[in-house]
């Protein structure tokens, strides 16, 4: 590895450390368990104590503790494996969320570091690899109570949580989403939206001058000419439509905000892979055609359906489903497809920050791994990570899981534990919801009402459960985790790779 010679630096300075806390120690035995255990946390860092702890010649898990403690309180070594390694990506995003994972074990109340809302009322596209019941829209009638119940939960919302607007359906499809961005922006909250780009018109945006408030804008882009945007939405004229929005946004934002961030987002699909470069070429594009900063960032996002559309029980309403899952040959030519792409944005669009989100940030440093990770339907936790992130829709109802909040979709209603009201805050919903102590029993099918996001999150637990059981607790572990509070942590931003 590559930092080795520096790891075994900081042990040689340290030599009195293990004289003093490991009885008959064999230095030459230590450096070669510290060096494998940096090396498994930098590939791995959802590997539990308990694998790590086998995998090494150690007979008493005292010994792992005391070399955990070693590397924990080494600045160095812990800089080397969340912020250096090719899984810093992982490290960056979870380490707030690994921090509270013991809270979430024993059911503690805490307000969730994330409150994702989906104020959407309807949605204009049909992706093929969505999870939404393209039958159902809000009723307009619940639209003002519903965006008055989000605003006064904005009002009360723990300042150190993170809001985000997307969807659930298309945010952009409420006429009053223009109050939902001041509200929050009243309370202190710098807010990103990921809309699909169909209804952000010229009109739109004087009607609902706030948008220029959000921190960031991303549009989900579903392919890079007419006829792949029609083989994803459905829709003609959606490409068109969205493009130009897009570069008539990018103008506007010079007079109005010259500092919200707009980017795009495109998931990587077996259908779509081979054409990723043209997605670069429609920025080219569109940023000479805007002639200002253009594009800000592009998240990379693959194999989506896998994780939450392919889900047959929405295909008698729904106009068509995707069908393939990325297959692991597929993969390998995604993994040469990134190193081109990657060389080919230092020429094409060299200020464009690419996300590559969890499972491409392998991919993308060469370094094949099987993708994102997904939890079973046996792993799920029972009382979903409210610590952690919770969405509510239009309604009020509060969801454990991101890809539970569509409307109406078949299954979907295990995941709500209830609806904000007048009477009813979000803080009370998940306190009665903890205190009741009912776990609710998913089958292996529900993993579809869970996003990528939650199944990183899920792991999460489940791994700092699998440690606690095991015998080495969050405060022995080799991470300092402590030291990742939210409150200077939690990123809430696409556009840079800071947390
Ligand atoms: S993915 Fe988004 S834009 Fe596409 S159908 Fe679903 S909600 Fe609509």
């Amino acid at each position: 590895m590559k930092y080795n010679d520096k790891i075994l630096d900081q042990i040689n300075k340290n030599q009195s450390f293990f004289e003093d806390n490991i009885k008959d120690f064999d230095l030459n035995k230590i450096k070669k368990i510290i060096l494998d255990i940096v090396d498994k946390l930098s590939l791995n860092p959802l590997i539990t104590q308990e694998e790590i702890f086998n995998s090494l010649s150690l007979k008493k898990i005292d010994n792992l503790k005391k070399i955990n403690k070693f590397i924990r309180e080494n600045d160095f070594i812990q800089d080397i494996i969340t912020k250096k390694s090719v899984s810093k990506k992982y490290w960056n995003t979870i380490l707030p969320f690994a921090n509270i994972s013991e809270e979430v074990i024993t059911n503690k109340y805490r307000y969730p570091i994330r409150i994702a809302l989906f104020p959407g009322v309807s949605c204009m596209f049909y992706c093929g690899f969505c999870g939404r019941n393209q039958d159902a829209k809000y009723k307009n009638s619940v639209v003002t109570d519903g965006v008055n119940q989000i605003k006064k939960l904005l009002k009360t919302t723990d300042k150190n949580s993170k809001i985000s607007i997307s969807g659930g359906l298309e945010p952009l499809t409420n006429p009053k989403i223009g109050e939902i961005i001041k509200a929050a922006n009243d309370s202190g909250f710098k807010v990103p939206l990921i809309t699909n780009g169909y209804s952000l018109t010229e009109a739109f945006i004087k009607k609902n001058p706030e948008i220029w408030n959000l921190d960031s804008l991303r549009i989900s882009l579903y392919g890079y000419d007419s006829n792949s945007y029609k083989d994803i939405t459905q829709v003609g004229k959606s490409y068109d439509i969205v493009k130009k929005n897009l570069i008539n946004f990018l103008k506007l934002r010079e007079q109005f905000n010259n500092k919200l961030k707009v980017g795009l987002n495109y998931i990587i699909l077996p259908e779509n892979m081979n054409n990723l470069i043209n997605v670069l070429e429609f920025i080219k594009e569109v940023n000479a055609s805007a002639q200002s900063q253009g594009v800000n960032f592009l998240t990379l996002r693959d194999d989506y359906q896998s994780v939450t559309g392919n889900d047959p029980s929405l295909d008698s309403i729904r106009k068509y489903r995707l069908q393939q899952e990325m297959t692991i040959n597929q993969r390998k030519k995604l993994l040469e497809i990134l190193q081109d792409f990657k060389s080919k944005v230092k020429t094409y669009t060299p200020y464009l920050h690419v996300d590559y989100g969890y499972s491409l940030e392998y991919l993308s440093n060469n370094i094949f791994d099987k993708g994102l990770v997904k939890v079973s339907g046996g792993e799920l936790r029972k009382f979903g990570f409210t610590q952690m992130s919770v969405a509510i829709d239009l309604h009020g109802d509060v969801f454990l899981f991101r890809e539970a909040g569509f409307l109406d979709r078949p299954g979907n209603k295990k995941a709500i534990i209830g609806r904000i009201s007048e009477k009813n805050s979000l803080e009370k919903i998940i306190k009665k919801f903890l205190e009741k102590d009912q776990p609710i029993n998913f089958d292996e099918d529900d993993t579809r009402l869970l996003d990528s996001f939650d199944h990183v999150l899920n792991a999460l637990v489940n791994q700092s459960e699998s440690n606690y059981k095991f015998g080495i607790s969050l405060s022995e572990c080799p991470i300092s985790f402590k030291q990742y509070s939210r409150e200077k942590s939690v990123g809430n931003n696409w556009y840079s790779d800071d947390i």
